[in-house]
């Protein structure tokens, strides 16, 4: 399938629309603020492109090019990487006809956002019985916390049961170091073998030790516990502490002080009846982290609609990635993220580009590219934050990420049906455009790890509708062999595809700008500016 009846919509994307009334050198201010700036990033050249390839389809290949070329780092937080892709983005944006959306005056289309490093440092474990002090291993044992110091000095250890319910338990675990055993931590649905662990915490546990008798080894936990953790500066980090033990370990602190075979003993734990027991055991556990702060930007850009009174509809992609992520003797050591998500960059930039071309619509369209969402979705969990706009005021949040998976003419999935108000215009509008619509919600497999799901957790309606995700062949392919790897790169991205998803982007914000066909909430008052 061609593009067939949206050779016209796209073509009206090229007309020209008069300079908007900001200069240039705004941007340009703005840009030298951020930290590291250089001279003014200009996009790669125009690669030649195959003959039948539509304007659109031409648009989307520069983007990509660019923003995963070499050049660009990885687009890693705080890199030049990332000042080389907000200068790209910004000037592309600017051209456009966007304003600045931050609403921000100090602060126009950059967006500060604190992102803070953690990474384990040190980890010790002592265990006394009585006043006896055991030897312990070191290499058996791996202490790590999510504060920057934690220590738990002389607390009794006590064993808890696979089906103890840490609510019931919880006045046994205040100050005690729960110990389970992995083998009997197996994951419930859309649970990790650590929620376990959590819930114990959360229930007032002052440490738990993991005994890692099952598939886990100390070397997989460790090496996965060691990698940095991210959180926005300001958010409360806890001072949490988990301790991980060899079996081997285990079995050298249990059995001396009378609790028989560590097998008998699994098998007591896993027993339904089983009540939590403390076993005369006490530990010392002392974990610390380093700490460095990654100073980064969320870009926001802003077309006027007629009724700022009305409320927004908001365009999110991510704009970063790993940057280097492979070491030699690998050739190639840059994570370009062509696909994850060059692609979505490009896909709202010609939304915008197409929208902007037109007459104005009622409600505001805001740009949003987000930084650290490789990292938790932190740029978007600031701007829900700290919003340039309320947040009732976001009628719709249209979230782009990892497109550029497939062809044209393949029916389209939305990421997040069934969790907000906007399915039946989705619905609408796909069948305005002749599009099919996967049925059922697999693709909501995929829901929280996108921008998406930190609007949803603030209730601001949030769905990712694209056809990159209806080839489940296609995208278990790029998960298993491109996915976070150096081989994300701009050679393998089909356009066809998200050539259609800026179109459907454009009129799903057409739409959700309609006060007369998207009446939407009422939206909170807005007296002069939101701040
Ligand atoms: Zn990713």
């Amino acid at each position: 399938m061609g593009f067939g009846h949206m050779g016209a919509r796209a073509r009206a994307a090229w007309r020209s629309r008069p300079r908007p009334h900001a200069t240039w050198s705004a941007l340009i201010a703005a840009v030298l603020i951020m930290p590291g700036a250089i001279a003014l990033a200009r996009p790669a050249p125009p690669a030649p492109v195959a003959a039948r390839e539509n304007p659109i389809e031409a648009a989307l290949r520069r983007h990509v090019e660019t923003l995963a070329s070499d050049d660009f780092g990885g687009r890693e937080p705080g890199t030049e990487g990332e000042t080389r892709t907000l200068r790209y983005l910004a000037r592309q944006w600017f051209d456009i006809g966007l304003v600045s959306g931050t609403n921000d005056p100090g602060n126009a289309w950059f967006a500060p956002v604190e992102i803070v490093e953690r990474t384990p440092q040190s980890s010790r474990a002592t265990f006394q019985h009585g006043r006896r002090r055991l030897a312990v291993d070191a290499k058996g044992v791996f202490v790590v916390t999510s504060g920057l110091r934690s220590l738990i000095e002389d607390a009794p250890l006590l064993l808890v049961g696979k089906d103890t319910n840490p609510e019931t338990a919880r006045t046994e675990l205040a100050g005690r170091i729960a110990v389970i055993l992995d083998s009997q931590s197996a994951a419930v649905a859309g649970t990790t073998p650590d929620d376990r662990a959590g819930r114990l915490l959360d229930a007032g546990a002052a440490a738990v030790i993991t005994v890692l008798d099952g598939t886990r080894t100390l070397d997989d936990v460790a090496a996965r516990r060691r990698r940095p953790g991210y959180a926005l500066a300001g958010q409360k980090l806890g001072g949490d502490l988990q301790a991980y033990v060899s079996p081997e370990l285990a079995e050298a602190l249990f059995e001396p002080v009378g609790l028989g075979k560590f097998m008998a003993l699994r098998q007591a734990m896993a027993a339904p009846g089983f009540v939590p027991r403390l076993i005369g055991l006490t530990g010392t556990l002392e974990a610390t982290s380093s700490e460095t702060r990654i100073h980064t930007h969320n870009l926001i850009g802003k077309l006027p609609g007629r009724r700022h009174d009305l409320g927004a509809v908001l365009l999110v992609a991510h704009w970063d990635h790993f940057g280097r992520c492979a070491d030699p003797p690998a050739e190639h050591l840059i994570c370009n993220g062509a696909v994850d998500n060059a692609s979505g960059l490009a896909v709202i930039t010609e939304a915008a580009r197409i929208l902007a071309s037109a007459h104005p619509l009622d409600r505001d369209i805001y740009f949003l590219a987000t930084t650290g969402e490789e990292l938790g979705l932190l740029g978007a969990q600031a701007f829900a934050e700290n919003p340039p706009l309320p947040l009732d005021a976001i009628m719709a949040v249209l979230n782009v990420d990892s497109t550029g998976l497939v062809g044209p003419g393949l029916p389209v999935s939305v990421i997040g049906a069934g969790m907000t108000d906007l399915d039946d215009s989705i619905a609408t509008v796909l069948r305005a455009m002749h599009r099919r619509q996967v049925s059922g919600s697999a693709a909501n497999a995929y829901v929280r790890r996108q921008d998406g799901w930190a609007f949803i957790q603030h209730d601001v309606p949030a769905v990712m509708v694209s056809s990159a995700y209806s080839d489940p062949a296609r995208l278990e392919k790029f998960m298993d062999e491109r996915y976070h790897r150096p081989t994300d790169v701009a050679s393998q991205v089909e356009y066809g595809g998200m050539a259609e998803d800026v179109l459907l982007q454009v009129e799903l914000a057409r739409y959700f700008a309609d006060v007369h066909r998207f009446a939407g909430p009422p939206v909170p008052r807005q007296d002069g500016p939101v701040r």
